[in-house]
């Protein structure tokens, strides 16, 4: 009796616990989802109850000993993919590989203050940071940084807004206009707006832009989200630029020249692909500018994580050491360049299979890190539903494909963003998919 009572409670302990376990993760990816403006619409919430449920199928199948991979493969083919976010989980594999290399111990008692070094001018910037961000820009020639100060941020997103707040006149009656070329990255208006400043104000698309007086003009080059090299385009003399260079990295773009603006945004997000890190740096010339970037960061946050700093400064480091070293071969850069090559390729085929969709093409150009020419590989595709289907992101979500639609970029909904950086097997049966649909 003694023994029955003990396997009952254990089984119902196993059951209690799988349930408090679906249940969390199923929490999770809820909060998830619903932390991104363009998740709305009643259609939509169908949909993500059903990504919800081929999500539920597929964890109670890996825990009953019944589901064969047969039915797994089935409802691969089935399943909501969703390619809406650039969450660069494609790195995952590169960094598995490298094991403890890329690994950080950080003791109890260390990085407790709240500052790095108080004698920079950003004084929660650690400097083995500032030194590796220094370093892998020269290694792979992407930026200049003599005569720069850096500014570090929790994310080039926080960095967006601290170069806002610096940039805008405070005397001015009216805020400054923040401009950029549509398509543009669709947070800058979320976030220009977000707080309706008096400080500044989102004024839509630079290539209709024609107000007399200062503005503040975003170059995101390549741009997020249709890939191409980017400079500025309003022929105002009162304009301010913010240089985001989140891609210019060689595996989507040729480094042809290291970039020389006055501010420059870079994020281990894209670069590493360690976007849960939140990191980002900033190239700035001018130093009263860095100063009201750095106060703006201390109002905001009182600095950023040391223990993220670190972590990055390794990943950066162990990038540089790669990329120069014996096993040049095996570089991230090599690797991530390799990825992004073959991933377009399948793009490309499955476009051309399907007949239904078009992307651009890319004018090729000598990579001066790599020592190769190649055409960009963008970390998003720009794609176009070709003929009658007007709203290409419903018509994809139709086919439990998601993506980012073109009015979300200031541009026809006859577009959708795809993100090109999803983990292989997402990827995968994205292209087998998309080559199939024929209306
Ligand atoms: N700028 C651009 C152009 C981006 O695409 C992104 C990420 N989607 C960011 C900035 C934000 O990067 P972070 O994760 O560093 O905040």
């Amino acid at each position: 009796m003694a023994y029955i009572l003990s396997v009952f409670a254990v089984r119902n302990l196993l059951f209690l616990s799988l349930a408090l376990n679906v249940s969390l993760i199923l929490r999770v990816l809820l909060l998830h989802d619903s932390q991104d403006g363009s998740f709305n619409g009643l259609f939509f919430a169908e949909q993500k109850k059903e990504a919800l449920a081929t999500k539920i199928t597929r964890l109670s199948s890996s825990v009953s000993p019944s589901s064969s991979s047969l039915t797994m493969a089935q409802g691969d083919e089935d399943r909501v993919i969703n390619l809406d976010h650039g969450d660069p989980t494609m790195y995952e594999s590169y960094w598995q590989k490298k094991g403890d290399e890329t690994t950080v111990v950080i003791p109890g008692w260390q990085f407790m203050s709240y500052f790095s070094d108080a004698t920079r001018l950003c004084w929660f910037l650690e400097p083995e940071f500032a030194k590796q961000i220094v370093r892998l820009h020269n290694v792979v020639g992407n930026a200049v940084t003599e005569n720069r100060h850096i500014v570090v941020g929790t994310g080039s997103t926080q960095l967006f807004q601290a170069a806002l707040y610096a940039l805008s006149p405070c005397a001015e009656a009216e805020p400054i206009s923040v401009v950029s070329a549509a398509p543009y990255y669709s947070s800058y208006p979320l976030i220009t707006d977000c707080l309706k400043s008096r400080l500044y104000k989102w004024a839509g698309d630079a290539r209709s832009f024609s107000k007399n007086g200062p503005y503040i003009e975003l170059v995101t080059s390549p741009n997020n989200p249709d890939g191409f090299a980017r400079r500025s385009v309003v022929n105002g003399s009162e304009g301010i630029l913010i240089h985001d260079l989140a891609y210019y990295w060689p595996q989507y773009t040729p480094i042809s020249s290291p970039a020389n603006y006055d501010l420059m945004l870079f994020t281990v997000s894209k670069s590493t692909g360690h976007a849960g890190m939140r990191i980002g740096w900033a190239l700035v010339k001018d130093e009263d500018v860095a100063r009201k970037m750095t106060k703006y960061i201390e109002i905001n946050t009182i600095g950023v994580s040391k223990d993220s700093q670190v972590r990055a400064a390794k990943v950066l480091k162990v990038i540089s050491d790669n990329s120069e070293g014996p096993n040049e071969g095996d570089s991230f850069f090599e690797f991530s360049y390799r990825v992004m090559a073959k991933r377009w390729k399948q793009l490309r085929e499955a476009v051309q299979q399907s007949g239904l969709f078009s992307v651009s093409d890319f004018p090729p150009q000598l990579c001066m890190f790599l020592n190769r020419v190649f055409e960009p590989q963008p970390a998003f595709a720009w794609i176009k539903c070709e003929g009658d289907i007007e709203d290409c992101e419903s018509f994809l979500r139709g086919k439990k494909i998601l993506t980012r639609g073109g009015k979300h970029f200031g541009v026809s909904p006859k577009y959708v963003r795809i993100s090109m950086l999803d983990r292989d097997k997402n990827y995968d049966t994205f292209v087998r998919r998309l080559s199939t649909i024929r209306s």
